[in-house]
């Protein structure tokens, strides 16, 4: 049975702004979570963005600091107390947001920071004084040191999509910030698996956490209509063309696995007519920003994006999501699709299989534990068909689409007898890279970059702690303090 917000006795002003939001009953992570957080119990909770996670940690952290809201314009009267640390700026902003949102009633200020952009707007924020700081760690590092927040009356922290933090090599940062925060605290840690760091982490930094785990995204995918074509790699952006022509799609993600796949493949469909725009680690922050904006806003058709966009980004009601590439990791899949379908409402999401792609099915077939029949695709005869090489096949010749064609992308136009071996490459692995990818975060999704077996510097700690028989050295014990509220009540 779910249930309402109502039966939470939230505080009026959150009480309201969650009625404005329009939710009526709780998700499964809220039903969950939030009594959890409420009494002041550390939370290990597995869940993943989409499934109402902000608000399951938001809601009741806010409810708590109720307590401390103050009219005062003075700094001083809002040190930080609560910290969200998330992986990626994309999904440090949405969650800003939301708490934004739900703090809007009350006079609990809210800021985010994060990398790739002055420094000095998100100071004039921080100095303002918030009680809720939004973060990436790097960021928040720099801050910390440039003296423009003190964290030293922290009570709550957000581990937030922990495991994507971890694999991303943030560990030494996380551990430095944990350093500069009150021990007595109440640590909440989300991420979509509980790896054996994760649980390291866990042991070493959360208190007899409450384990909390949801249905993970398959369930949410039972609302999405799945297909998987077997197409040619060459018949990859026809098959696209057909598929949102057929089924009069007005915008879709497609995801490719590579930021020159993604920045070369935006241009070839932007250049076939199609208002795109791409979403990948190598844009500017300004740039993603953009992106993101116009496709809300509906300027664009498609979004073409790494797996950078693939977790968290909280675009709804997006109809459709291409697997241009099928995901290196089947994981991502599950991440990838579930930005359709989202809330119940129904979404599509195609994958285009090529020969090299059927072992990466086969490992999406095992993580959703059911048979994936690979169907063909018919295409239809009037179709012209489009070439690897950005050329248009009409049946009876061969022409460029593009007149604007910049002098670096002519060179994909030239003709085979010119450049064979680049033109066999192309062919067999259409949208790989030569180069070493320079940001292994967006181009490598999720492959557990932590050596399972490593021992990291701070369980070591933990360790020394358990054989003296008390817990962590990065935590306090909880039950004394309980015991010091009871002896003053
Ligand atoms: P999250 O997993 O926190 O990113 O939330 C995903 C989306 O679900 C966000 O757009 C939220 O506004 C929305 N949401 C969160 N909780 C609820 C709820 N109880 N009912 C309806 N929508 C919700």
């Amino acid at each position: 049975m779910t249930s309402s917000f109502s039966n939470l006795s939230l505080a009026e002003p959150l009480a309201r702004a969650v009625a404005e939001m329009g939710y009526e009953t709780m998700t499964p992570i809220q039903e969950q979570a939030i009594p959890v957080v409420l009494q002041g119990k550390d939370v290990m909770g597995a869940a993943q963005t989409g499934t109402g996670k902000t608000a399951a940690f938001a809601l009741p952290l806010l409810q708590r600091m109720m307590k401390h809201e103050n009219a005062s314009t003075s700094p001083a009267r809002h040190p930080v107390r609560a910290l969200v640390l998330l992986p990626t700026r994309e999904l440090a902003i949405q969650v800003a947001e939301q708490v934004k949102l739900y703090a809007k009633y009350t006079n609990l200020n809210s800021a985010v920071v994060f990398g790739g952009m002055d420094m000095k707007p998100q100071t004039l924020e921080l100095k303002k004084g918030v009680e809720v700081l939004v973060a990436t760690p790097g960021r928040l590092l720099d801050h910390i040191e440039a003296k423009n927040t003190v964290l030293n009356q922290v009570e709550y922290v957000v581990l937030d999509e922990a495991d994507r933090m971890l694999d991303i090599g943030f560990l030494p940062d996380l551990q430095r910030i944990l350093s500069y925060l009150p021990k007595q605290r109440i640590t909440l840690l989300f991420s979509a698996t509980f790896s054996p760091e994760i649980k390291r982490l866990a042991s070493s930094y959360l208190q007899d956490p409450v384990t909390i785990e949801v249905a993970r995204s398959n369930a949410a995918a039972s609302t999405v209509e799945q297909h998987f074509y077997s197409v040619g790699a060459d018949d990859k952006r026809r098959a696209l063309h057909q598929i949102l022509k057929q089924r009069d799609m007005k915008q879709a993600f497609v995801f490719v696995n590579s930021k020159l796949g993604c920045a070369r493949l935006a241009r070839s469909l932007e250049r076939e007519g199609l208002k795109t725009t791409a979403l990948h680690g190598d844009k500017s922050q300004e740039e993603r920003l953009k992106a993101l904006d116009s496709f809300k806003k509906g300027e664009v058709d498609l979004l073409v994006c790494t797996d950078v966009a693939a977790r968290g980004l909280d675009i709804k009601d997006v109809p459709a999501v291409f697997n241009f590439d099928v995901p290196f990791n089947a994981e991502d899949y599950i991440h990838r699709i579930g930005r359709t379908g989202r809330a119940g409402a129904s979404g599509l999401a195609v994958s285009f299989v090529a020969s090299s792609d059927i072992r990466l099915v086969t490992d999406i077939e095992k993580l959703l534990k059911t048979k994936i029949e690979l169907e063909p695709l018919e295409f239809d005869e009037d179709r012209p068909r489009i070439s690897e090489q950005g050329r248009i096949n009409d049946g009876r010749r061969m022409y460029r689409e593009s007149e604007g064609a910049t002098p670096e992308a002519s060179s994909e136009f030239r003709a085979p007898r010119e450049r064979p071996e680049r033109r066999e490459r192309r062919e067999h692995t259409p949208y790989r890279q030569a180069a070493a990818p320079r940001d292994p975060f967006f181009d490598q999704p999720y492959e557990p970059g932590v050596a399972v077996d490593a021992q990291p510097a701070w369980e070591a700690a933990a360790k020394t702690n358990a054989a003296r028989g008390g817990v962590s050295a990065n935590i306090k014990p909880k039950k004394k303090v309980a015991a010091l509220f009871k002896a003053c009540a």
